[in-house]
């Protein structure tokens, strides 16, 4: 989320917006051209576009969602096409940005932000991170299993499935251990802090340190296949509560 909204502030802070074409029903008639675009920021999963006129645009990937920034000239107008999939693009005239399959769409008055944003955790890159405040949230519940609780954006804001995998596997702790039960959730904080941090620049989530094809986790998409630290076939299996199941994937040897 942090590269996504760097690229997005890149293309449109500091810029008046000369195209703003909401695609979704409720905001079809709202326009922002002429607004000053003054940041794109990220909190945790949610990016926020605000204008000097005191509105923000919210938007969540949720699980489809992803953002392209063109250049606004013909080319870049053919590109984006007459897509289905479009749900808003906001230009100027150097850059579009067109997202696509966005979970979640609104305007709003930048004053109400926190409204849609505020029950989430500390942000894992945010410039109010406060470890001991994630670390206290962690171990609210301490029945709940740690794969869960690390994956609650009121926890902590900017783990998802793969982080959370990887930061388990990297620590030694079985997904199902009880949140309770992890002696040293401080380390676990701290190591998720700087896998994001390691990855807020590039593409993908590189958690071994080898960028290569195929060698960047170490057990997240490896079902079936030897940890590479101790050879015993990779666990996958499902965790969460009814209809909110996410996938796991863990070694059962190396985590405990
Ligand atoms: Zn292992």
């Amino acid at each position: 989320m942090w590269n996504t909204a760097q690229r997005l502030h890149a293309a449109l802070a500091g810029q008046v917006l000369t195209r703003s074409d909401f695609r979704v029903p409720r905001y079809a008639t709202v326009s922002l051209t002429g607004q000053l675009v003054t940041e794109a920021v990220a909190r945790g999963k949610h990016l926020l576009i605000r204008t000097g006129n005191g509105f923000t645009v919210h938007t969540h990937l949720k699980m489809e969602g992803y953002w392209r920034i063109l250049p606004a000239d013909g080319t870049g107008l053919r590109l984006l096409g007459r897509s289905h999939q479009l749900r808003l693009v906001l230009g100027n005239t150097r850059w579009l940005a067109a997202g696509y399959l966005l979970g979640m769409t609104e305007v709003l008055p930048t004053a109400r932000e926190e409204q849609v944003t505020g029950y989430l955790g500390p942000d894992l890159l945010g410039p109010d991170w406060n470890a001991a405040a994630a670390v206290a949230r962690l171990a609210r519940d301490p029945d709940r299993s740690i794969g869960e609780a690390l994956l609650d954006q009121r926890n902590l804001a900017g783990i998802g499935n793969i982080y959370a995998a990887e930061m388990l596997f990297l620590r030694g702790i079985d997904p199902w251990r009880p949140a309770g039960a992890v002696d040293d959730l401080d380390a676990l904080v701290e190591l998720g802090r700087r896998l994001l941090d390691a990855n807020k620049e590039r593409p993908g989530h590189v958690t071994t340190g080898d960028t290569r094809p195929g060698r960047e986790n170490w057990v997240y998409g490896r079902a079936g296949r030897p940890c590479r630290r101790c050879g015993a076939p990779i666990r996958r299996g499902e965790q969460g509560p009814p209809g909110q199941e996410r996938l796991r994937f863990w070694c059962p040897n190396c985590q405990r």
